[in-house]
Formats: C-alpha cells, sequence, structure tokens
C-alpha cells in the first residue's frame, strides 16, 4: 500500500494501491495548513 502525506503538516491525503510501502508527498487542502503556506514566518 502507498500512502500520499502533506509535505507541510504530515497528514495523510490518500492512499492507493502498490506492491510495496511507498511514501509520496503532496498538498492537502487543510485551511490551517493553507494558512501555514502562506505566512511561513509564523511557523514555529
Ligand atoms: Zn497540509
Amino acid at each position: 500500500m502507498g500512502v500520499i502525506l502533506c509535505k507541510h503538516c504530515a497528514e495523510i491525503i490518500g492512499t492507493f494501491d502498490s506492491e510495496k510501502v511507498t511514501t509520496y508527498y503532496s498538498d492537502c487542502q487543510e485551511p490551517d495548513c493553507l494558512e501555514t503556506r502562506k505566512n511561513p514566518n509564523n511557523q514555529q
């Protein structure tokens, strides 16, 4: 099984069939995460 994680907040965005464990990184659409991306200086 493969899993897609948000590269910003590490939230699981989705999964897909895969012969071995695979991890991809992408962007989620969570409002909190989008705000964090717009304001990088606010990250702790
Ligand atoms: Zn995110």
